[in-house]
């Protein structure tokens, strides 16, 4: 491609920027990114309080996260911040250990046959589901993988025939069930449904096991993790920074119409004329939201084909509040409460993050998920009074909420659609309307896999 073509893409998150540096990188430098809102970051949202910053979106990072290390080295900062640590609560608030097998006599015969399945777990992975790994769910449901190597920092592209991928189409649990290995959800469960990505019940294993592949599950059990000091936020405010043309704050896009091999856009009532388009804000919201986001089928000249493929994505309902405590109710840790991890549970507390270990003049912030593929979705403002009376009951109660939001989040397909190769049929589509896809949803709903598939695109297709 023509290295002054003219890009725009849309959205200031991670997604979005990092599109913006590996473009830059490949030398094209006539890119625009249009960002609706006065910040960037998008889910990586981190205000001030008290003098420190705060996560109310993206809290944390592994060591395989290698795009977003291509940022920080981009940007000369580094994972700073403050160590993650966590204990665990039942529904009753008393503190549990559920993985001691000292503290948990009867359950010993439990653990040991978990222990059993998690080392088979792993050597499935490797063996049986060979390329399970790779960015991206191309070729997937054909029983291919396609697409760049996870498993070291050089990211090279790799490819291959393996029908039992075929297997990732399965929702999670059944997955487990078919290869015997039920009991590692109880471990995989923590980093997945209480991080707002749904239930195993209902959710695809392509996503869970690209997210958490086993290396990166088993990160998340030592608590081996990256956090920064001014949050992940700053993160995308750097790269933002150090690149040639930052993102244009406060762009509303009305319209876009594709034609004759351009790209015309309507920004803040101007017209701008673009060669390509990437998109890695929301394809498709399936209802109306207050906070006014749409999905670009609604301000884009939608194909039948686009709009056919994205109006099968769904996304979870994932609230966040930031509340004070007193000093005498602040936690002493983090705490996880497995009990609510279950759909009969929606739209209660599920994990509570205390980030600041040295001061109680922080707040806390909470995570609960209020929808199911097969229930009703709790509304916001019931959730929200669940949340806060299980604070109580988990003795930690809330004196003021700071901060809340009900966010678009972990945008996905369900397991009908993923094995009906959605995927391929939408990567057959990028460049087609001299447009590309990006963003959450075309590999997972967090910062690396984001960055990785911006990463990629512009290999595959700049
Ligand atoms: C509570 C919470 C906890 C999380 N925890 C983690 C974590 O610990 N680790 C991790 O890696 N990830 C985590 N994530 C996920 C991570 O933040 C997201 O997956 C990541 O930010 C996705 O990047 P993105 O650029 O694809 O989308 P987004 O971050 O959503 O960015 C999209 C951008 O597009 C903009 N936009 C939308 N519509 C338009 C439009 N029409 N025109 C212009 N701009 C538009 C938005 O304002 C936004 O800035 C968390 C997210 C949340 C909410």
């Amino acid at each position: 491609m023509d290295k002054n073509t003219r890009i725009c893409i849309v959205g200031g998150g991670p997604a979005g920027l990092s599109a913006g540096m590996y473009l830059e990188q490949k030398g094209y430098e006539n890119y625009t990114i249009l960002e609706r809102l006065d910040r960037v970051g998008g889910k990586c949202w981190s205000p001030t309080y008290n003098g420190r910053r705060y996560e109310m979106g993206a809290i944390m990072g592994v060591p395989s996260y290698y795009a977003v290390h291509d940022v920080e080295e981009f940007c000369g900062i580094t994972h700073d911040g403050p160590k993650l640590n966590r204990n665990y609560k039942n529904r009753q608030g008393k503190v549990i250990e559920p993985f001691e097998p000292k503290k948990n006599l009867l359950k010993i015969p439990r653990l040991l046959k978990m222990k059993k399945q998690l080392k088979k777990f792993g050597e499935l992975l490797e063996t049986k589901y060979k390329g399970y790994d790779v960015n991206g769910h191309r070729g997937v449901a054909e029983g291919r993988y396609d697409g760049f190597s996870q498993t070291s920092a050089k990211r090279e592209p790799i490819k291959g025939e393996n029908p039992n991928l075929k297997d990732l189409s399965l929702p999670f649990s059944e997955f487990c069930k078919l290869n015997g290995v039920e009991l590692i959800q109880d471990i995989w469960i923590g980093p997945y449904t209480s991080f707002g990505y749904g239930s195993f019940d209902e959710i695809t294993a392509g996503y869970v096991v690209k997210y958490l592949d086993f290396q990166t599950c088993m990160n998340f059990v030592k608590i081996n993790l990256w956090t920064w000091k001014n949050g992940t936020q700053y993160i995308w405010e750097q790269l933002n920074d150090h690149l040639k043309h930052p993102a244009r704050l406060n762009s509303t896009i009305e319209s876009v119409e594709r034609k004759d091999g351009k790209v015309y856009v309507t920004v803040n009532g101007k017209v701008e004329e673009y060669d390509k388009i990437i998109v890695t804000a929301p394809l498709y919201i399936p209802n109306k939201r207050t906070d006014g986001q749409k999905g670009m089928v609604d301000y884009f000249d939608a194909r039948e084909d686009e709009k056919e493929l994205f109006s099968k994505i769904d996304y979870e309902r994932y609230d966040v509040l930031a509340v004070e405590t007193k000093p005498e109710d602040h936690p002493e840790i983090s705490y996880y409460v497995f009990d609510n991890m279950v759909p009969d549970r929606l739209g209660h507390l599920m994990v509570y993050y205390r980030r600041w270990r040295d001061t109680k003049d922080q707040v806390i912030t909470t995570y609960a998920l209020r929808k199911h593929k097969n229930t009703e979705e709790v509304p916001y403002e019931e959730c929200r009074k669940m949340v806060l009376e299980d604070l109580k009951t988990m003795n930690n109660p809330a004196s003021n909420v700071v901060n809340e939001w009900s966010v678009y989040y972990f945008p996905h397909v369900f397991s009908k659609d993923y094995a009906d190769g959605w995927y391929d049929k939408v990567e057959a589509m990028q460049g087609k309307y001299d447009t590309y896809y990006a963003g959450e949803v075309m590999s997972f709903g967090d910062m690396d896999e984001t960055a990785e598939y911006s990463r990629e695109l512009v290999e595959r297709f700049f």
